[in-house]
């Protein structure tokens, strides 16, 4: 027999019928009923006390023993208590176990708190019941019975630890939760890595908090774990309290909640936040020479507008299961935001290994991507810079990596550029470049020359364009190829453009006041046609009593045209009812789409000067361009004519009219009329 168990039935000291009904007729067992001490055996399968002594009988306040075993102690017995009972019922078949606990009784249903010895006892027909023994009545401290009361009904769990991590105390709602009666501290973290700091805590200065994953009856949870070092009550041994939460659900949710936060929703990929705070913690993390990538899909905005936004997002998402694929354990992708994705890449001290993971990236990139019947091939622009974790300066890095990028794209797109010093160097001038334009618009240092445009039936100037140069206080006079772009990039262009377009206006205001006929053509970037500001200009100078605005040509390139073309068509129409001409420049260099120009408002088609210079091989390109100028009622006129061949050829072909060197290059205003026999009379 193990110690603390009677097996009553093998003593023979119990014997008849078990639950109320039992009669104790053994003489010797009389000892027991003499006891001062209050002994009650219960049998938890049925809630009756089956045996009870004297005192016993007093402190449940019964008249006899009879009386008390006929109670059916379940009323007064919450389930709480009840679950507690049967797991007791299960550690006392298993290990043998006993509990010292300060209990409740509720003896006619008044609290009494008594300290109770619980052992296991086996019953007559052999099931396991509860031999108790009180070693001490508290009934007259209030606070003791309260404590002890909140102990056992709290949702808490309350373990106490030996400070080597054996188990002392479990309270009932921590035995719930146990995956075992008998476990080590250690035993219920699922990363040892917890544990271990927990006990440098514990062991250091006392205390700690973690929410840790743990092993419980119910598998694998989340507990808010707070433990504190303090000595056992009974032994006075050095020991570990823990009180647990369950937070798993709370976890989850945090969790989720956490997870939309730091997510693209699209792609699922991190976010630019994210990314950031992630590049920051890096050196604390013992990350080695890390790559960024900073990539974005060529022509993106193409495929949006031709194959609509749910082909591009599903290149989008497509593009980054594929990156996922291609990353190992710590690297991260990041999306900023449109086309434009990060990559951020750990421990690349190899560049050659590096070269071979981009190399193998866009190689899964350049798959086709299928959607439906939608198959869409794409290329991507990547730059990459490379640095330190300890220098991480997210911002630096994302802007050389973004630099990288543009060099990509300027170099052609699908191509990856690394950052090195030169392209700092590179980009340190263009940086000193956009902030001389500024200062050369803000100081006025930008003029206008007028190349004339020439009907070949009349011979007569009827135009002039206004070319915008910038004469430079130290460079001379610069061409517009140089900082135009740059301007478009920035956006300097439109303070710039608006400026031309003002200078362009007042200089066909004067020429209507001098009774001239001539025209003046203007050219429109990109960014000044979409941005709503031109309109703006547009309406204001239309308003002017006695404007000449049928004298003024706006000139848009055919880039201009792609992209929505109900929003473009509903501007060009406006800028039309306004009254003013528009012109498409550099025909037949861009992608416009054919079935769309014949219902733009357009007046006039200006052929790229590159077709001039090709005659006579481009020969029938130039016939194909002056039919389809007849067929939608716009003026042809061809740019760049240098020489006599070349001008004699569009005479004879029906162009009607020409602008080029051969008659005169752009001039300042006052040397405008000066190449013709008359103001607007010119000799060939
Ligand atoms: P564009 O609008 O096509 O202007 C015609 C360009 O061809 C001018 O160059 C002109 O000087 C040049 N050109 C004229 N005849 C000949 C010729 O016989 N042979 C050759 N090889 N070239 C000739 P420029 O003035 O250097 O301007 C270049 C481009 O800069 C313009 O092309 C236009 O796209 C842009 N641009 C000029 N001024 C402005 C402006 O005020 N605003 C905007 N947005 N762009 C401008
Ligand atoms: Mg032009
Ligand atoms: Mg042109």
């Amino acid at each position: 027999m193990k110690t603390g168990a009677i097996d009553i039935a093998n003593a023979s000291l119990l014997a008849g019928k078990p639950a109320g009904g039992l009669v104790v007729t053994d003489e010797s067992f009389a000892i027991i009923r003499r006891l001062k001490t209050p002994i009650w055996i219960y049998d938890i399968d049925n809630s009756r006390i089956v045996f009870a002594n004297k005192t016993a009988c007093t402190l449940w306040q019964a008249e006899d023993e009879a009386k008390l075993c006929a109670r059916d102690l379940r009323q007064d017995m919450s389930a709480m208590v009840r679950k507690r009972l049967k797991q007791y019922q299960f550690d006392f078949a298993e290990r043998d176990a006993s509990f010292n606990e300060l209990w409740t009784l509720y003896p006619n249903g008044t609290p009494t708190s008594v300290m109770v010895v619980y052992t296991g006892i086996r019953l007559a027909d052999g099931r396991m019941g509860m031999h108790c023994e009180v070693v001490d009545h508290k009934d007259d401290a209030p606070e003791n019975l309260r404590s002890a009361e909140a102990l056992l009904h709290t949702d808490v769990m309350i373990t106490l630890y030996s400070i080597d991590g054996a188990l002392l105390y479990m309270n009932p709602a921590a035995r719930n939760a146990a995956m075992s009666s008998q476990h080590l501290f250690a035993d219920i973290f699922l990363s040892s890595a917890d544990h271990l700091e927990v006990m440098q805590a514990l062991l250091g200065h006392g205390e700690h908090r973690i929410v840790a994953r743990v092993c419980t009856g119910a598998g694998a949870r989340w507990h808010d774990i707070s433990v504190k070092r303090c000595n056992d009550a009974v032994t006075g041994e050095p020991a570990a309290l823990v009180t647990a939460i369950d937070v798993t659900e709370l976890k989850i949710a945090r969790d989720k909640a956490r997870y939309l936060a730091d997510r693209d929703q699209l792609t699922g990929c991190y976010n630019r936040a994210f990314l950031l705070s992630h590049i920051e913690n890096l050196s604390k993390d013992g990350a080695g020479k890390c790559a960024l990538l900073y990539f974005d899909v060529d022509k993106f905005k193409q495929i949006n507008d031709a194959l609509g936004h749910e082909m591009g997002d599903v290149v989008l998402k497509q593009l980054a299961v594929r990156a996922r694929k291609m990353i190992r354990g710590d690297d991260m992708i990041a999306r900023l935001g449109g086309d434009e994705f990060v990559l951020l890449l750990r421990d690349v001290a190899d560049l050659d290994g590096l070269k071979e993971r981009v190399a193998q990236l866009r190689q899964a990139f350049s798959e086709p991507i299928n959607h439906a019947t939608t198959h869409v091939n794409v290329t991507v622009s990547a730059g990459v810079s490379i640095f330190e974790p300890q220098e991480a300066d997210f911002t630096t890095i994302l802007s050389n990596a973004d630099i990288a990028l543009y060099i990509s794209k300027q170099n052609g797109r699908d191509q990856v550029t690394y950052f090195d010093d030169n392209i700092g160097t590179a980009v340190k001038e263009r940086r000193q470049i956009e902030a001389d334009i500024k200062r050369g618009i803000e100081k006025g240092e930008f003029i206008v020359h007028y190349q004339p445009r020439v009907d070949l039936r009349t011979k007569t100037i009827v135009s002039a364009e206004a070319l915008v140069r910038w004469n430079h206080p130290e460079n001379g006079m610069i061409m517009p190829d140089r900082f135009i772009p740059i301007c478009e990039e920035t956006g300097m262009i439109e303070a710039l453009g608006q400026w031309v377009l003002d200078v362009g206006c007042q200089q066909a205001i004067t020429w209507a006041q001098q009774g001239l006929d001539t025209e003046v053509s203007i050219n429109i970037s990109p960014r000044q046609f979409q941005n709503d500001e031109l309109l703006g200009a547009l309406r204001h100078y239309a308003k002017k009593p006695g404007f000449p605005r049928k004298k003024i040509e706006l000139e848009i390139t055919e880039n201009v045209l792609i992209g929505d073309h109900e929003t473009i068509a509903q501007k060009l129409h406006e800028i039309a009812a306004l009254g003013y001409r528009i012109a498409i420049d550099d025909f037949g260099t861009g992608y416009s789409n054919l079935s769309y120009i014949s219902r733009f408002p357009l007046n006039c088609i200006k052929i790229d000067k590159s077709f001039i210079s090709g005659l006579p091989d481009t020969g029938p390109i130039i016939r194909l361009i002056l039919t389809l100028a007849k067929q939608i009622n716009a003026i042809s006129v061809a740019e760049g004519v240098e020489t006599r061949a070349e001008y004699d050829w569009l005479v004879e072909s029906g162009c009607d009219q020409i602008q080029g060197y051969y008659l005169s290059r752009p001039v300042p205003i006052d040397a405008f009329f000066q190449s013709g026999a008359t103001p607007n009379q010119i000799t060939v």
